[in-house]
């Protein structure tokens, strides 16, 4: 069986990344599971460039074909932000309850109506032949300012995808990846390298 390398080391994220990529029928490994490396800083502009450079560092140290990803949420009101900084928005690495305070904090004086937003994720695969693909999905929806749900990860407690009445951490599982931003970006790459594993 092929071994797939997912270039992190976010347990939920993980999570998610296996669930979809588990259905191509690949054995799916984390960083966790490869001898440690020091990881480069993701000083990319834009989240397909954050993704390619983690999974060109990756193929590098380890040799194994490899996905990597990089997301983020995108505030209209806030011209995008946080975007590709949406993990440290609040100053410390992955404090989604600080990172969701800060967030309702900065929006508190901007009306109901324009609490528009969309998660992004670009996902990158690089093996070691030098093939690299990059494919984007976005999920669009909509800013609340309580959270609700206990699921996912992240903004998902603040956030009301379109078309739904539950926030992206009250979806089951399967519910979230069928709309995400990462599922589709997940299941678009795994079509088109299915033939190269
Ligand atoms: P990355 O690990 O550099 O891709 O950072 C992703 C960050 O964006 C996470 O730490 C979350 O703050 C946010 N994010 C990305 N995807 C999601 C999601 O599906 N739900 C909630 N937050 C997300």
């Amino acid at each position: 069986m092929t071994r797939l390398l997912l270039a992190s080391r976010n347990a939920k994220k993980l999570a998610e990344l296996r669930r979809i990529v588990a259905a191509t029928g690949v054995e799916v490994i984390g960083l966790d599971d490869v001898p440690a490396y020091e990881e480069l800083p993701e000083d990319g502009a834009t989240f397909e460039a954050n993704a390619l450079l983690k999974a060109r560092e990756a193929v590098r140290q380890t040799g194994l074909p490899t996905i990597a990803d990089d997301s983020g949420i995108c505030v209209d009101a806030l011209n995008g932000m946080p975007g590709i900084f949406s993990a440290r928005w609040s100053g410390r690495h992955g404090d989604d309850q600080a990172n969701n305070d800060l967030l309702l904090a900065q929006l508190k004086d901007v009306p109901d109506s324009r609490l528009a937003a969309h998660f992004a994720c670009a996902a990158a695969y690089v093996d070691a032949s030098g093939r690299e693909i990059v494919v984007r999905g976005e999920m669009r929806g909509r800013l609340l300012r309580q959270p609700a749900g206990e699921g996912g990860f992240g903004y998902d407690p603040l956030f009301l995808p379109d078309g739904q009445r539950l926030t992206a951490a009250e979806l089951s599982p399967a519910e979230k990846d069928a709309i995400s931003h990462r599922g589709k970006a997940m299941r678009a790459l795994a079509a088109q390298i299915a033939h190269y594993l």
